[in-house]
């Protein structure tokens, strides 16, 4: 069990390509911290650099409070005690499930009767106790991700890192993998570092979830912080599918360019603030000045055709778990609800009205986007 400390922690790939920029981020001892980002935003390359197998060009990296990169440190992968879970469970196929398991335990030179003990104990753990002997070729993919996981924590590691080991897996399997990861880690106090393009997953499953894009931390935060507290428009597109509208900020009133959005709106959901502006205090005097509003798929009503506000039209209606997650095209704006009560149709017009919205004091820009 460890901490993870990152301050400043910089890399920038021999071409050019910045792969993390001025990290910084403290894992606490027995946290399961989720990484978050769209594909290339510097996730495997953060991850890579706390396993060791990248050296950071900047900053500094202690594990359970000792430096092991940076202030003219380095402390080779093989000495930092970790365990490492990919998407592509990365075992041997010529060991069996047990000679696989033990490998890490042969390496430290223990000897058989205690590897043998002790591989019994962890595959006992992940539920693989009547497959010690088979192969991995007859193994199904996710137990396979389970050799790879015993494999992990064989060594009682100080942290246990996964990137995307979930990814690969088809539901409803992925989803039980996931809440067993959960309870394992919970009952050794392990430090975890979860690495997922997945927004349901790292919500579902993390105490905190760390932002990344472009190399950058957006936002670290309870998943509940994420959904109702977003720092900036990425956050919010990217965390709670917001719809953004570009607008401009004056005296504190922000004035969409859309035709239909009208802020600030009277009454918020919940009775939480209707319209929040994040990052007031960079609006020195009454200078104008351009601006971004977010609005939650749950923070939409839509009603029935009435007078003044243009009319949007459904798009698309797709049933989830929550209700239908629909699409809108409200005067060439993609505008993302959620339907509860209801059952929308395509082509039918309605009226968006809109309960809260977050304003970010932020240049708008079009080709920031969600992954797809
Ligand atoms: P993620 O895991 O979030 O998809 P990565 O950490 O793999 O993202 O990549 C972050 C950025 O670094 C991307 O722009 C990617 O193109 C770049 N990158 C990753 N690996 C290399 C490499 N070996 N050489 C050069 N650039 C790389
Ligand atoms: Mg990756």
């Amino acid at each position: 069990m460890a901490t993870i400390e990152m301050t400043n922690l910089g890399h920038v790939y021999g071409n050019g390509h910045v792969g993390l920029d001025a990290i910084e981020l403290d894992v606490r001892d027995g946290e399961f911290l989720a990484l978050l980002g769209p594909s290339g935003s510097g996730k495997t390359t953060l991850l890579r650099t706390i396993a060791g197998f990248l050296r950071p060009s900047a900053g500094k990296l202690a594990i359970g409070g000792r430096t092991v990169a940076g202030d003219g440190m380095w402390v080779p992968p093989e000495k930092r005690e970790l365990g490492m879970v990919f998407q592509d469970h990365a075992i041997w196929p010529h060991l069996s499930v047990a000679g696989n398991v033990g490998y890490p335990l042969k390496l430290e030179g223990i000897p058989r009767a205690e590897i043998a003990k002790r591989v019994a104990a962890v595959l006992e753990q992940v539920g693989l106790a009547e497959y010690t002997n088979r192969k991995p070729s007859a193994l199904s993919g996710g137990q396979r991700q389970r050799v790879a996981l015993a494999r992990a924590i064989v060594a009682k590691p100080q942290a246990l890192l996964l990137d995307e080991a979930l990814s690969a897996l088809d539901e409803p399997l992925r989803a039980r993998l996931r809440l067993e990861l959960r309870a394992l880690t919970r009952e050794e106090g392990l430090t975890a570092v979860h690495v997922t393009h997945d927004r349901a997953e790292a919500l579902g499953l993390a105490d905190r979830v760390a932002v990344l894009n472009r190399g950058k931390i957006q936002q670290i935060g309870t998943p509940r912080e994420l959904l109702e507290n977003p720092v900036n428009s990425f956050v919010a597109s990217f965390v709670s599918d917001a719809t953004l509208f570009p607008g401009t900020l004056v005296d504190g009133h922000f004035h969409a360019d859309h035709p239909g959005l009208r802020l600030p709106v009277g009454s918020g959901a919940h009775g939480s603030p209707a319209t929040r502006v994040i990052g007031e205090r960079a609006l020195a005097g009454s200078r104008s000045r351009r601006a971004v509003a977010a609005v939650a798929p749950t923070a939409v009503r839509l009603e029935p055709v009435q007078a003044d506000t243009p009319l949007a039209r459904v798009t698309s209606a797709l049933y989830g778990r929550h209700g239908y997650e629909t699409s809108l095209d409200w005067a060439g704006t993609q505008l993302r609800v959620l339907v509860d009560g209801w059952v929308p149709t395509e082509g039918e017009l309605v009226r968006p009205v809109i309960d809260q919205a977050h304003v970010f004091c932020e240049e708008p820009s079009t080709s920031e986007g969600r992954a797809a």
